[in-house]
């Protein structure tokens, strides 16, 4: 479910996450509000118990006013009430669900991971998979489910965040499946589903290397390969939920098949099962793509001509992305070995001889290894983001 943004509520809370604690007169500095209106939205939040006033700081200095001493007013700070939601993130991965489960201001409670049988299934099982992994990790956590408010699920693929619609995902066999419904019919509280690489930038913005960040560019390298846009503090995904599909940008006409049913996309060459696939037909003794790394780093002939057609493919979406955003900073984020063995100064060389010559350095390009759940983080904080507009919904009596 999606809920519609009350922007002058909604910048209180922001400015209180991003900056907390925090006193009310610097939250009418940063979002440009009166004091009164400021008084008056976080004596809701108060209420509602989103927010709680901390103890004193140290008084405020003595005054001296007409040789009499007298003790300055005490400034009262605020900061989330962590205590007011437990909510839970899903990464749904290729071979398992990773679940986090955090408080409201986005402290870890535990961690947890599910191991999937297969990656692909009908849209029934997934469902119920995921509810078996959010039970499992709440029964782990000695959390009755029911007391969660809300679950966020990332998942690779086309979805409509607005309406849960997945166009199309690897991890499900049928395309135009409302999956967001489905689990919403099935789960204890709201659910909140959206696209992996979005996730992953909204985790990069709230707790990772985007933080202060609000033009940046994340490009995830998995199983598939994915990108999360943010512009001016906000994800871009599309009119329907499909835009930032750098994956399935074609950089070959005619080239390797993909697993979206079209042929020479970014993906079909980078992901982890292309590269897979690419060293079998050099050599059938490979199972996983670990063991193409292996043989590259061993030195093998093959194994390194696949890593480096990669390289190149994924240099050429790089380049094309700096090309038409020159955003602040682009993340590659992914598993260690995989970007490992991608990010070097070859693919550097390689960006800057594709991207449009100006006389300025190219942004920054940093890798960052995730680990499994804190891509489920980047679902817990969009979880969290979603209980927070339907308190706000709730408050929102009259418009600020
Ligand atoms: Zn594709």
């Amino acid at each position: 479910m999606r809920v519609k943004r009350d922007s002058g509520r909604t910048q209180v809370l922001d400015s209180i996450r991003n900056s907390g604690p925090i006193a009310r007169i610097e939250i009418a500095e940063a979002t440009g509000f009166s004091p009164a209106t400021v008084t008056a939205i976080t004596a809701e939040f108060l209420q509602a118990g989103l927010i709680v006033e901390m103890p004193l700081e140290s008084p405020a200095p003595v005054e001296q006013k007409q040789g009499q001493a007298r003790r300055g007013r005490p400034r009262v700070l605020l900061r989330l009430n962590g205590a007011a939601h437990v909510v839970a993130g899903l990464n749904v991965a290729h071979r398992s669900i990773c679940v986090q489960l955090t408080d409201f201001a986005g402290s870890d409670i535990a961690e947890f991971e599910m191991p999937l049988a297969q990656p692909c299934m009908a849209a029934d099982t997934l469902g119920h998979m995921i509810l078996m992994a959010v039970a499992q990790s709440c029964d782990r956590a000695g959390i009755p489910i029911q007391s969660l408010s809300a679950i966020g699920v990332g998942i690779a693929g086309q979805i409509n965040t607005e309406t849960g619609f997945v166009h199309w995902s690897p991890s499900l066999k049928a395309r135009n499946v409302a999956l967001g419904p489905q689990l919403q019919a099935i789960a204890p509280c709201p659910v909140f589903i959206g696209n992996d690489a979005n996730l992953v930038a909204k985790a990069e913005h709230l707790f990772g290397k985007a933080q202060g960040i609000d033009d940046f560019l994340v490009v995830t390298i998995e199983h598939g390969v994915g990108l999360g846009i943010v512009l001016g503090g906000r994800l871009y995904s599309g009119l329907r939920g499909c835009g930032a599909e750098l994956g399935h940008i074609k950089v070959e006409f005619d080239g390797a098949p993909c697993q979206c049913g079209q042929r020479g996309c970014l993906e079909a060459y980078v992901g982890e099962y292309a590269i897979l696939r690419a060293a079998q037909a050099e050599n059938d003794a490979y199972d996983d793509v670990q063991q193409v790394f292996a043989a590259a780093d061993a030195g093998d002939a093959a194994a390194r001509k696949v890593l480096a057609r990669a390289r190149h493919m994924l240099a050429t979406g790089i380049a094309s992305l700096l090309n038409i955003f020159d955003p602040q900073l682009i993340i590659l984020a992914g598993t260690r070995s995989t970007i490992a063995h991608l990010y070097d100064d070859a693919l550097h060389k390689d960006i800057t001889g594709m991207a449009v010559k100006v006389d300025a350095p190219l942004p920054p390009i940093e890798p960052h290894h995730w680990a499994g759940a804190l891509w489920a983080k980047g679902a817990a904080a969009y979880a969290i983001e979603g209980v927070a507009q339907l308190t706000i919904r709730d408050l929102a009596q009259s418009p600020v």
